[in-house]
């Protein structure tokens, strides 16, 4: 039985609009997107010459049903919203019914799915907006979607991308973002042949560990407070370490499990750092922020990145006063352990004023690592049966 269903116009001419597929990244999103709302525990990312060539997203999620495979592909089609109403209480990624038929439209798409309830893999190809083919195969439940020939038939769009290089750096950070923010999914990415992350879906310090690296990771702090239903947990890095950078490109913001964008926070965690940061640097930051359902608007613009908060001043505070007071905390814990271990050296002649001020070079291992206690255990073999 299948589950899709066409939008009804009414419903469908109220929901944002707009062009979902401009760049290999917004295909990986909203591949991916599908793979976790289908209730993927496992998601492998494949892309060749920065997507140009190909891009693949296999997952283990619910996949297809036989009678919904051509469906799927058809615009405004959709098993996750039946009205305008089901919007405010929406808990998956994608609702629009538009994704893969803009990307058939524009590209050469391959979908190889099974579901619990089907003995063989249905496969159907398409191109350019045409059903070219469809067949059976075998695979384990779940689905592969495999692009390739990307805006053959729309010579402007292909024009507008930047070069491999460019356009792979944008699917990376994608990647990175989706990583940290489905942290108990387990994601492979491939780039040209080389795997790039791994990450086990063993929770949210793994998945920031996995991105960021053991070295950046040391020199960030966990933050977490909650202010009236806004709740928020995260990382932030901790002043004059590898973890403050030269740009906002690792600031990443999550709200109710949905990566978002928001040009009004960068300036509540520059004041909450304050003369802590140099000019023109910015610190590694991830807040991951849980609110009520109906304290969000996510229907404001089609790539979805956009969110309105009900109550943003709510937000900036909770913000401001998570960071600054975690950042005050760890200044004092770091000067009482040097003052313990000042007084358990009477007679050396350091100048203390120089091991106060935060800012010194002084290492800052103990108090992180008490702040930071996670054993992972890297097991590469969890990927080898997929696909
Ligand atoms: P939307 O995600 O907005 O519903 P899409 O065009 O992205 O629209 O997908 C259309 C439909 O195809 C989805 O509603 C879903 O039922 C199905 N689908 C797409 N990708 C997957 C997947 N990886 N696993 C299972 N079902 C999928
Ligand atoms: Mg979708």
């Amino acid at each position: 039985m299948g589950k899709i269903n066409k939008l009804d116009e009414s419903v469908y001419n109220r929901l944002a609009a707009g062009e979902v597929i401009e760049n290999p990244a917004s295909i990986v999103k909203e591949l991916v997107e599908n793979s976790i709302d289908a209730g993927a525990s496992k998601i492998k990312i494949i892309i060749e010459n920065g997507g140009k060539k190909l891009i693949s997203v296999h997952d283990n999620g619910s996949g297809i049903a036989e009678d919904d495979l051509l469906l799927s592909l058809e615009s405004h089609a959709t098993s996750k919203l039946l009205d305008f109403n089901d919007l405010s209480t929406i808990a998956t990624l994608g609702f629009r019914g538009e994704a893969l038929a803009s990307i058939l439209a524009v590209s050469e798409i391959e979908i190889k799915t099974k579901t619990i309830n089907d003995e063989n893999a249905n496969i159907v190809i398409g191109k350019g907006g045409k059903i070219l083919n469809r067949t059976i195969s075998n695979r384990e439940v779940g689905t592969s979607i495999t692009v390739t020939n990307l805006f053959y038939n729309t010579q402007a769009r292909w024009r507008f991308l930047k070069n491999e290089k460019g356009e792979e750096a944008n699917i990376t950070k994608l990647v990175s973002e989706l990583i940290i923010s489905n942290p108990d999914i387990s994601f492979e990415y491939n780039v040209d042949g080389k795997q790039i992350y791994l990450s086990l879906g063993y929770g949210f310090n793994e998945a920031v560990k996995t991105i960021m690296g053991n070295k950046i990771f040391d020199n960030l702090l966990p933050i977490a407070k909650e202010l009236n239903d806004y709740k928020l947990t995260g990382f932030i890095a901790i002043p004059s370490t590898n973890a403050i950078i030269s740009n906002k490109t690792k600031q990443i913001f999550i709200v109710n499990g949905r990566l978002f964008n928001d040009l009004s926070i960068s300036p509540v965690i520059q004041n909450a750092y304050n003369e802590r940061l140099m000019k023109r640097t910015f610190p590694i930051i991830i807040l991951d922020i849980i609110v009520p359902f109906d304290e969000i608007d996510i229907n404001v613009s089609p790539n979805k990145r956009e969110v309105r908060f009900s109550n943003k001043n709510l937000l900036h505070s909770l913000i401001y006063s998570s960071i600054k007071d975690t950042l005050i905390k760890y200044e004092n814990s770091k000067n009482e352990s040097i003052l313990m271990e000042l007084s358990g050296k009477s007679n050396n002649n350091v100048d203390s004023e120089q091991h106060f001020s935060f800012d010194s070079n002084i290492e800052n291992e103990s108090t992180t690592a008490n702040f930071l206690q996670n054993d992972i255990i890297i097991n590469k073999n969890l990927f080898d049966d997929n696909n």
